[in-house]
């Protein structure tokens, strides 16, 4: 066949479309599919190009720091210093190439994570529904469309039922339109076009079948594909506060320059040349050029140690608020319980039943038994029809597809001998509603051998009480006694198990479609069956895991309150009354809100229910992280200040909405992402740490040293290689460091907090301050022994340098005492070797003395280096113990 031709696919009637097409109802044939798949090409939108490497090169110096380096590099040009000029030049573009390859690294891992969250179509080919990668779709598919799915190509619209689809990603209309699958003009704009249903626009509502009329590029949003952002910029709002403190420090830095200069040629004497030497050398000195990138990595290694986790952070900020997060508010069903559902107890008019077994495998006893359990078998009848699961059998494993609430049912009907294919063949279905959270039931409607039809309901017992007149004993229809009913839902309710009730009723032979108008009155009562859906284990670790971090947890849930109150108690909730949504519906905010703080289950909600949970979290002062997976819960989603999306259950429209996707779908996994989260913070915050004091001392020294009329003590060029090397190694091995011991006992982190408070201000300043004294000294010290002017600046700077190392030690932990062990991150230590292997290089290689002007050192002059090293160590251990004695001192301990 033929390329389709660009045509009116709006305005052809289906019939022509699926003609055109070569396709029928039942879809294409695999061997057709794969043909069609060689010649068309994978259904993937072409990859926007990026910048290009030179042009993301280039990127790296457009940076005001660097700025100012190339204006240094500049202004020894004019004065003939070539060294200084060259080695300048080579640092910037050393950082460059760092900054390159480190920004590559971390935007192609963060291209693998999104990488992780693929599409999959369910798509009709010989007759067959499967699931097919959205990738392998090709014209003349029939692809099938539900609420929450992402529209996976251009689709002629074959059938539709209260189809609604929203196209904001192309038309910009965020109110979802009605689509139908009668054809429109042919001159219809985009938003026009009811009958078609375009790549990458979200379903909202309703169900429908689309036949594939063009993918990948040649789809509409393929066209404007430009228009789409590609990969995230690796910003979030700690980088962007860094960027800005790093654009003012640059200021600051050059009125000092400017200042120094000045002052020095007014009142000290100096001559102009060297004074612009001075200034060059302090520009470079306190510009911390290496600190971006080492930001940078930290984020990048935490997000990628996030998705080995099983948590897939799809936008970066994520990683930050995770840390942040007061209040988790998690489904329960499959989050907090393993949704895996096994029918343990049945109620009829008549009696209760036990069902034995485990799992889905239909094996397993029916007590009471005997022959009178035809109640029973109508029950378990009308949850095999009524049914969407189905229960396959591999190497001795029973799984299954579909929803684990239908599944069960399927499973309870296998216990009791019925077998789905006769069933379907004695009644067959015509007509079907599918469960929905809102509604809270499903239906079937079916032929039954008589010719006559039949409405089975499935759903909460509320529900369907509300709809039954009658209820069924034994062999006849009687009328409903809702006082049995309440009892029993009660009772099953309060053992934890999830409470679904069957209902029948017949209807005429004429009926061929469902309506919601038919599911108003009339049924009779088959029985309630109680299931089973135990606590995940993990889950329950992960609930004291939060508790003692600060974190509260709320359980939402469509389940019925006691069921929900049972399994909270199972999981170490804090109990309490259950709010319902009906209580929701009732409550003013100042009401619920009064309430929000010690209520830790909410029951029988809808997903707009969530919505206004997270809003009035919110007022209250909570940082909110909130679950969801299906497609109305992305208000709620996009409303936390965490949308969590699950991985497997949840819905593209929950997934686009959300910030982070759990691949496991369970909640031990948010806990771990906010320890991941609460280390990132806790790591950039350490690195930033650690790498200013580095430039605070080497302006200081340079800064004194003018004032006191001194030869500069470290020239520019030794500035240049300190600053380079502690960045890209000492701060490096920070990003490696592991979670605190306490961290997930502390409270969570006020966001509105400054990064820099007082307290660490005061921190720089003292190892500032510290190694000036250090570097300084000993610059002084040895120039009274007589040594050299390369020697005693050569000492300086391995001054400074270990002094660095010993505050490393320190920097490993925010508040408890230094770290000296290896296990936990090896990084610290092979970094430090690594440093003294540079400084030996630095001080003894021929090429580097020449460069930089350094000479051997004796070793009384390593010696005072390690004392540095130890007397920085001790200082600030003895400062950070010091702090904390005057904390606790004016904190009257708890009693
Ligand atoms: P949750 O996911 O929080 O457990 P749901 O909205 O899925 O809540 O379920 C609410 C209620 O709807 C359940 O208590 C049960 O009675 C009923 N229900 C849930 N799933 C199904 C289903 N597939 N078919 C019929 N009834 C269901
Ligand atoms: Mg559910």
């Amino acid at each position: 066949m033929t390329a389709p031709s660009p045509t009116h696919w709006h305005a052809q009637t289906v019939e022509d479309s699926l003609q055109r097409l070569d396709s029928g109802p039942t879809g294409l044939d695999a061997d057709e599919a794969e043909r069609r798949l060689a010649s068309f090409g994978p259904n993937r939108l072409p990859e926007r190009a990026g910048p290009g490497p030179l042009k993301r090169f280039l990127l790296q110096f457009h940076n005001l720091l660097i700025y100012v380096l190339l204006a240094s590099t500049l202004v020894t040009l004019a004065l003939g210093e070539w060294l200084d000029s060259a080695v300048i030049f080579g640092v910037v573009l050393i950082n460059a190439v760092v900054g390159f390859i480190q920004e590559g690294k971390a935007e192609s891992a963060m291209r693998a994570i999104q990488k992780l969250l693929t599409l999959d179509s369910r798509v009709k080919r010989s007759g067959e529904v499967r699931q097919v990668p959205a990738e392998d779709l090709v014209p003349g598919d029939l692809v099938l469309l539900e609420a929450g799915d992402r529209v996976p190509a251009d689709l002629r619209l074959v059938e539709t039922r209260d189809l609604r689809i929203e196209e904001a990603a192309l038309t910009g209309e965020s109110v979802p339109a009605d689509k139908t699958s009668r054809p429109v003009t042919a001159d219809a704009s985009l938003g026009d076009r009811h009958s078609m249903a375009y790549s990458g626009t979200l379903v909202s509502a309703g169900s429908g079948v689309g036949l594939v009329v063009a993918t990948a590029g040649e789809t509409e949003l393929g066209r404007i594909s430009h228009l789409l952002g590609s990969v995230e910029q690796l910003q979030t709002p700690l980088l962007a506060d860094m960027a800005r403190f790093a654009r003012q420090l640059t200021l600051i830095i050059l009125v000092l320059a400017a200042a120094t200069f000045i002052f020095g040629i007014l009142l000290r004497g100096y001559s102009a040349d060297d004074m612009l030497m001075a200034a060059v050398g302090l520009a470079v000195a306190a510009i911390p050029e290496g600190l971006p990138a080492v930001l940078t990595i930290i984020l990048a290694l935490g997000v990628q140690r996030m998705a080995r986790r099983s948590s897939i952070i799809r936008r970066l900020p994520a990683v930050e608020s995770l840390g942040a997060v007061t209040v988790v508010c998690s489904d329960k069903t499959g989050t907090l319980t393993r949704n895996e559902m096994t029918v343990q107890r049945v109620y009829t008019a008549a009696r209760r039943y036990e069902i034995s077994g485990v799992g889905y495998a239909p094996e397993g006893d029916v007590s009471p038994s005997g022959d009178l359990a035809h109640d029973l078998h109508e029950l378990a009848r009308a949850g095999l029809l009524a049914n969407s699961a189905s229960l396959c059998e591999v190497d001795n494993r029973w799984c299954i597809t579909g929803d684990p609430t239908e599944a069960a049912l399927l499973t309870l009907a296998g216990k009791l001998q019925l077998d789905s294919s006769d069933e379907a063949l004695r009644q067959p279905r015509v007509d079907a509603i599918p469960f929905s959270s809102e509604r809270r039931y499903l239906a079937s409607l079916h032929r039954d051998e008589k010719g006559q039809g039949v409405i089975y309901l499935v759903g909460a017992p509320e529900r369907l009480l509300e709809v039954c007149d009658q209820q069924w004993r034994d062999a006849a229809a009687e009328p409903l006694d809702p006082r049995i009913w309440d009892d029993v839902l009660e009772e099953g309710a309060a053992a934890g198990l999830r409470m679904i009730g069957l209902a029948r009723r017949v209807v005429g032979s004429g009926q061929h479609e469902l309506d919601h108008a038919d599911l108003d009155n009339g049924f009779v009562l088959l029985g309630l069956v109680g299931m089973m859906d135990p606590p995940r284990e993990e889950a329950i670790l992960a609930i004291e895991d939060c508790h003692s971090a600060g974190i509260h947890v709320k359980m939402i849930t469509g389940d019925h309150a006691t069921t929900a109150a049972a399994i909270a108690e199972r999981l170490g909730l804090p109990s309490g009354t259950p709010l319902t949504g009906a209580d929701l519906d009732d409550l003013s905010d100042t009401e619920l809100d009064a309430l929000l703080r010690e209520t830790s289950v909410f029951a029988r909600t809808s997903p707009s229910h969530k919505l206004r949970l997270v809003e009035r979290l919110q007022a209250i002062g909570e940082r909110v992280a909130m679950t969801g997976d299906g497609v109305n819960d992305s208000p709620a989603l996009k409303r936390a200040d965490i949308g969590i999306a699950m991985g497997i259950k949840g819905t593209e429209a929950a997934k686009e909405a959300a910030q982070m996707v759990l691949a496991d779908d369970n909640f031990a996994t948010i806990a771990h992402a906010v320890e991941e989260g609460r280390t990132v913070y806790d790591n950039l915050r350490k690195s930033i740490l650690f790498i200013l004091p580095t430039n605070g001392a080497q302006a200081f020294v340079l800064l004194t040293a003018i004032l006191l009329g001194l030869t500069l003590p470290i020239t520019p060029l030794q500035i240049l290689w300190v600053n380079m090397i502690t960045a890209v190694t000492l701060a490096l091995a920070l990003a490696f460091e592991p979670a605190e011991d306490d961290l997930m006992a502390r409270p969570p982190r006020d966001p509105k907090a400054p990064l820099l408070s007082g307290e660490l201000l005061w921190l720089i300043l003292l190892v500032s301050v510290l190694l000036t004294l250090a570097s300084l000294g000993l610059f002084i010290h040895s120039q009274q022994l007589g040594w050299s002017m390369e020697a005693s600046r050569t000492l300086a700077v391995n001054a400074l340098v270990f002094g660095e190392i010993g505050y490393l030690f320190s920097s490993r932990r925010l508040n408890g005492p230094a770290r000296f062990g290896i296990r936990d991150n090896p990084m610290v230590w092979a970094m430090v070797g690594l440093m003294v292997l540079l400084q030996l290089g630095f001080t003894y290689v021929p090429a580097l003395q020449s460069l930089f002007g350094t000479r051997g050192l004796r070793l009384e002059g390593w010696g005072w280096c390690l004392a540095t090293a130890v007397a920085t160590c001790a200082v600030v251990e003895a400062d950070k113990w010091l702090r904390h004695y005057i904390a606790s001192k004016r904190r009257p301990p708890l009693t």
